[in-house]
């Protein structure tokens, strides 16, 4: 099977994390979303292991919020020893409600409102990882304001092509986020922010891109972050204490991609800054990483009942479920495959090609095109693999369908760590 925490019964039920996904279905009904909190947690100490091993002491992984946002999953990562970086105040309140340490936070982001930096700063945020001078003015008034020295990473452009989705690519020049080094606007950034009294610059982030395979991006990105930090070293007697390199390592969604071994790629990055550390005569940093799909993504799966099956004679077949882009809306943004299988006759044969169809009124409401599949019937359950990461923290209610709840398995056990949502909660902020 594609992941280990994959498997068939005796009854031909597909297992999850141990338990049969078909009794889950009909335990808390569907749609529902399952996640592997071992295996969460497994990929969390896989990432805090190898990085203080490769990279030293005091370098680690920040669980990048965007991949799945809920109070739960800060427990879960302030038990192992993550830090966090969250991208809104609605992901830093659900990180503080969830009692998160504060101070392990860093706020991302390309827009931060004056509002926003208030509220950061009230909270007790870490670090800031500024994008621009604009909120970097506002952070400096508002930390002299309340009397603090504000901790600040600066995120940069380093102008590289990650080769993946230009939708999920975001570390080249022409991006709307960070400061280029290339048009020399970084540096003069730089220098106008060491200038400054009530910020502390602790260095330099960078984030290349998503579901990346192979440690080359991330060397070519330290490369150039090192040469910078070297750069401004010498000419303002600064050299960054911190590098953060972002996230961006992959999961395989389907047999075809290729697999990956984290704590491999993580010593590959560690070896190639170890010499450019050399080359440029400057310490090796401690060197920070943001995954968020490598830690979530197939610790989670997504079952749906099967309605409709349409066989349009000489064109197509659609197999209807009871989710969609609602609560996946990934293959309708960007084309993003999955693996599917009909979790109550998971050892037949996939002897059919389907489109995996949602329930809204839009045609472009899909799961997949082209999808091999055993040949569903009516009430049938419908597993979708690998969906732990940008599913539940892209979804929407639209043609006001109540999000699905999320239960944790944990030691062969299950429960609900998210509720499903109810027609009340979809009717209650209307007046
Ligand atoms: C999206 C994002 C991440 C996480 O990326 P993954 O591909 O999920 O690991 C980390 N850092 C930043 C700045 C991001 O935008």
């Amino acid at each position: 099977m594609l992941h280990t925490n994959l498997s068939v019964g005796e009854n031909g039920h597909l297992y999850f994390a141990n338990v049969d996904t078909v009794s889950l279905a009909e335990k808390y009904g569907t749609p529902l979303m399952l996640l592997d909190e071992d295996r969460i947690r497994a990929r969390m100490r896989t990432y805090i292991t190898a990085m203080e091993k490769h990279f030293g002491e005091g370098s680690k992984p920040l669980l990048a919020s965007k991949a799945l946002c809920f109070k739960g999953i800060y427990k879960i990562a302030a038990d192992e020893g993550m830090c966090t970086d969250i991208v809104s105040p609605g992901e830093l309140y659900t990180a503080k409600a969830g009692g998160f340490p504060m101070e392990n936070a860093y706020f991302h982001g390309n827009n931060k409102t004056d509002v926003d930096i208030e509220f950061a700063i009230d909270s007790g945020i870490g670090y800031f990882i500024v994008d621009n001078r604009e909120e970097f003015d506002k952070i400096s008034s508002y930390s002299a304001e309340k009397g603090i020295k504000q901790k600040i990473l600066v995120r940069l452009s380093p102008g590289i092509d990650p080769h993946t989705h230009a939708k999920i690519s975001t570390g080249s020049v022409d991006s709307k986020f960070g400061t280029a080094i290339e048009t020399g606007q970084a540096e003069e950034f730089i220098a106008y922010i060491l200038n400054d009294k009530n910020t502390e610059l602790c260095g330099y982030h960078c984030h290349v891109g998503s579901q990346i395979f192979e440690s080359e991006p991330f060397c070519d990105a330290a490369d150039i972050m090192m040469e910078f930090s070297a750069m401004i070293g010498k000419k303002y007697g600064f050299y960054a204490k911190t590098i953060n390199l972002g996230g961006g390592f992959g999961v395989p969604y389907t047999e075809k991609d290729p697999k990956i071994d984290y704590e491999e790629k993580i010593a590959e990055v560690a070896s190639h800054i170890k010499n450019a550390s050399k080359k440029l005569g400057i310490d090796i940093p401690q060197i920070l990483m943001e995954p968020g799909r490598s830690i979530v993504a197939d610790s989670g799966m997504t079952l749906y009942t099967v309605g409709t099956v349409k066989s349009i004679t000489g064109y197509k077949s659609y197999v209807s479920i009871d989710g969609g882009m609602p609560d996946n809306p990934r293959y309708a943004l960007y084309n993003s495959e999955y693996t599917f299988l009909i979790a109550n006759k998971a050892n037949a044969e996939k002897d059919m090609t389907a489109t995996i169809a949602g329930r809204c009124c839009e045609s472009g409401d899909l799961l997949g095109e082209n999808i091999p599949i055993q040949t569903p019937e009516r009430g049938d359950i419908l597993a979708v693999l690998v969906t732990g990461a940008y599913n539940y923290s892209m979804a929407s209610n639209y043609n006001k369908l109540p999000r699905p709840p999320i239960v944790a398995i944990k030691g062969g056990e299950d429960r609900v760590v998210v509720r499903r949502e109810t027609y009340e909660d979809l009717a209650r902020l209307d007046v």
